[in-house]
């Protein structure tokens, strides 16, 4: 992980209202939120505000490094492929949150021993 800002990261976040800017997902704690670099560090993005955009996770985990994948990865229609799994991602995970505690995937996995 690369060294940056926790104060800029809270800023950005604070600017986009604590929801990630592809997939709408709201988080005031913050805590499942990052700062995504649209120019990343290694490409002379500068570490500041203008150039940080709010990210879940999973938005952030799936999105391209080069900036115009990002940019064509933001722009996606809300119904592509991605960013529906990760909405029916979420909602599974929000009506079923049993089926994401802690061990529960353990559990599974002796289950199917059974079979
Ligand atoms: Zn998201």
């Amino acid at each position: 992980m690369r060294k940056r800002s926790k104060t800029l990261k809270i800023k950005a976040l604070k600017r986009d209202n604590f929801v990630c800017q592809k997939c709408g997902f709201e988080d005031k704690t913050g805590a499942k939120l990052e700062a995504h670099h649209i120019i990343p560090l290694y490409l002379m993005g500068k570490d500041e505000l203008n150039n940080l955009i709010t990210l879940c996770f999973d938005c952030h985990h799936y999105s391209p490094d080069k900036p115009e994948d990002f940019k064509e990865y933001m722009g996606e229609e809300t119904e592509g492929t991605l960013t529906t799994l990760i909405k029916a991602w979420k909602l599974v995970r929000k009506e079923h949150p049993e089926l994401f505690e802690e061990d529960s995937f353990s559990k599974i996995k002796d289950k199917t021993k059974i079979f």
